[in-house]
C-alpha cells in the first residue's frame, strides 16, 4: 500500500485530482499558497500542511499540479524545498505540465538524494480531473511508475508509460502543440463558415459526420465556446505558457515549428487583450472580431 501522499497546487486541476484520492482512499496531506483549497480538502478529510517542506516530510510519495517550470523547480529543488525534507526511497511524481529539460534537472537533482521522481502530466482537461477519467503520460523509472499505478489509477483512466524521465513531459507537448494549432484552426474554420451564410447548427451536424471532425471541437469548442463560456478550463496563459515551452524545445532540437510559432503569438494576442485567465477556446473571439460575426448555439 502506498503511503501517506503528498499533494501541492490545489488550483484547477489539483483540487479535484486531491478529492479523486481522498475518495478513493488515499492517506493525503495537502498544500497550496492559496489557503481556500487546503480549507476545502482538509473538511473532506485531508491533513493539512503550511509548507511544501512540512509536505515532504510527512509523505512518502508527493504529488506537485504547479503552474509552470520555475514553480516546480522553486517547490522540488529550491531553498526550503521538498529536496531538503524528503527521505531517500520516497517519490516525487510531478504531474505539471513543464519544459523536459526542467523535468531531467529536477530527477538528476532528487537522483543525487535517492529520491525518485515520475514527470506524469495529464490531458483532457478539468472535466476529467473532475471525473478522475484522466489521460496520463508517465516518464521515469518503470519500476517506479508500476509500484504508483493504483495512486494514478485514482486520478485518471487511461495511463501511459512514455520511457524514461522527461518522456511524459515530451508527449504532454506534442498533445498541447496540436491543441493549440487545432484550436486556432476551427476557430478560423468556423468563423468562415458562419460568416459564409451557414448556420453553426448545420456546420456541427455536418462536421461532426466528416473527416474534419475532432475531439477538440467536440468537447470544448461544443460544450463551451460555443454556448458564449469562456470560463477556464484551460487558460489562455497556460496555453501561451505551453506553446513557449514546446518552442524553446523544438528550437533546442533543431525542429521548425511554422503553426506552432503562429499559434503561440495568437494566444500571446489573447493575453495582451486581457483574456490571459478565460479558457483557450476564447481564440475563437480573436476571428470573430475581425469577421463581425460570432459563432454560438441556440441552446
Ligand atoms: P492553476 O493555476 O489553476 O493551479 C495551480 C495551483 O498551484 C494554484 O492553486 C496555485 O495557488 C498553486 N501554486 C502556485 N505556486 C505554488 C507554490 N509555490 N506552492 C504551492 N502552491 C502553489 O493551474 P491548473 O489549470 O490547475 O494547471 C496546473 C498545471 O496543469 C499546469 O502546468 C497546466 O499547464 C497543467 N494542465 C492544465 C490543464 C487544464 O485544463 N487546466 C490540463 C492539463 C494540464
Amino acid at each position: 500500500m502506498i503511503g501517506p501522499v503528498g499533494f501541492i497546487g490545489l488550483g484547477i486541476m489539483g483540487k479535484p485530482m486531491a478529492k479523486n484520492l481522498l475518495k478513493a482512499g488515499f492517506d493525503l496531506v495537502v498544500y497550496d499558497i492559496r489557503e481556500e483549497p487546503v480549507e476545502e480538502l482538509s473538511a473532506l478529510g485531508a491533513k493539512a500542511a503550511t509548507s511544501c517542506r512540512e509536505v515532504g516530510a510527512r509523505a512518502e510519495t508527493v504529488i506537485t499540479m504547479l503552474p509552470a517550470s520555475a514553480d516546480v523547480e522553486a517547490v522540488a529543488t529550491g531553498p526550503g524545498s521538498l529536496i531538503e525534507a524528503m527521505a531517500p526511497g520516497s517519490t516525487l511524481i510531478d504531474m505539471s505540465t513543464i519544459e523536459p529539460p526542467a523535468t531531467r534537472r529536477v530527477s538528476a537533482a532528487l537522483a543525487a538524494r535517492k529520491i525518485e521522481m515520475l514527470d506524469a502530466p495529464v490531458s483532457r482537461g478539468e472535466p476529467a480531473a473532475i471525473a478522475g477519467s484522466l489521460v496520463i503520460m508517465v516518464g521515469g523509472n518503470q519500476s517506479v511508475y508500476e509500484a504508483h499505478l493504483p495512486l494514478l489509477k485514482g486520478m485518471g483512466t487511461d495511463i501511459f508509460y512514455c520511457g524514461a524521465s522527461g518522456t511524459g513531459s515530451v508527449v504532454k507537448l506534442v498533445n498541447n502543440l496540436l491543441i493549440g494549432i487545432i484550436s486556432q484552426a476551427i476557430s478560423e474554420a468556423v468563423v468562415f463558415g458562419v460568416k459564409g451564410g451557414a448556420t453553426l447548427e448545420t456546420i456541427l451536424e455536418v462536421i461532426g459526420a466528416s473527416s474534419g471532425n475532432s475531439w477538440l471541437l467536440q468537447n470544448f469548442f461544443v460544450n463551451k465556446a460555443f454556448k458564449g463560456d469562456f470560463e477556464a478550463g484551460f487558460m489562455v496563459e497556460l496555453m501561451h505558457k505551453d506553446l513557449g515551452l514546446v518552442l524553446s524545445t523544438a528550437s533546442a532540437l533543431g525542429v521548425p515549428l511554422f503553426h506552432g510559432a503562429l499559434s503561440r503569438e495568437q494566444f500571446g494576442v489573447l493575453k495582451a487583450k486581457g483574456l490571459g485567465k478565460k479558457d483557450f477556446t476564447a481564440a475563437i473571439t480573436l476571428v470573430e472580431q475581425a469577421a463581425g460575426v460570432t459563432a454560438r448555439s441556440a441552446s
